[in-house]
């Protein structure tokens, strides 16, 4: 990808400053026949992508930047403790139905199973319970730990990895959320403590977020 999408308005603002820049905004809205007002999201949006600069009394002026530096620079920026989500857990002796049912009750796609101290043992995805329940098997009776991914084959983020490094471990791993963990020591052994839930919905967040300019 080598250009964000702008709109065929922005895309004639940002030929306007790339020929007139320096260049107020007063003098953009003439060019492009709308009030100054009618500008003001382009030129925010712009801003804000890093694509034009702006100064005051000076005006307008194009920042040269490439705009998929811009985005890798801004999602590389954030960290995953900015973002994440709260994680929904549930301990190593719950069955496969209470599994289900927390799923449901906390509107998630995945849920982390967790030993004393809230420490990392699996993860169960929507899949997984699905598959689960095809035997005919009494699931009430079935430990969800029959059908977890389980530890060491689980992929985590940490608070202080960047989002970019985060998203590209979904998409690598072709997962749809990350335990986000801090190492901790529990009995001499080295365990990892779930603090956050890092999906894809937290990426989409930040993604609009940065657009309506509500970082
Ligand atoms: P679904 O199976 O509902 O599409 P996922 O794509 O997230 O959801 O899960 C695919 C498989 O990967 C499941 O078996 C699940 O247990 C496992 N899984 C989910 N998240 C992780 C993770 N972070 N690390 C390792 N395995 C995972």
């Amino acid at each position: 990808m080598n250009h964000i999408e702008l709109t065929p308005r922005q895309s004639t603002i940002l030929d306007i400053v790339k020929t007139y820049g320096p260049i107020t905004g007063n003098q953009i809205a003439e060019k492009v026949n709308l009030s100054r007002a009618a500008l003001r999201p382009d030129l925010a949006i712009l801003t804000r992508s890093g694509l034009l600069g702006a100064r005051p009394r000076v005006g307008y002026y194009v920042t040269g930047k490439n705009p998929t530096d811009l985005i890798a620079s801004t999602l590389g920026r954030f960290r995953v403790g900015e973002i994440h989500s709260i994680p929904i857990v549930v301990r190593e002796n719950c069955s496969v139905y209470d599994a289900i049912v927390t799923m449901f009750i906390e509107d998630v796609g995945t849920v982390f199973i967790v030993s004393e101290g809230s420490c990392l043992e699996g993860v169960v995805s929507r899949k997984d319970l699905l598959k689960s329940t095809m035997g005919g098997k009494n699931i009430s009776d079935m430990p969800v730990t029959v059908v977890m991914t389980r530890m060491p084959n689980i992929i985590v983020t940490s608070p202080q990895e960047s989002v970019l490094r985060a998203a590209q471990k979904l998409i690598t791993h072709q997962v749809d959320s990350l335990p986000v963990v801090d190492a901790v020591q529990v009995n001499g052994k080295e365990k990892l403590q779930v603090v956050g839930r890092f999906t894809k919905t937290n990426i989409t967040r930040l993604f609009v977020q940065l657009v309506e300019n509500k970082e």
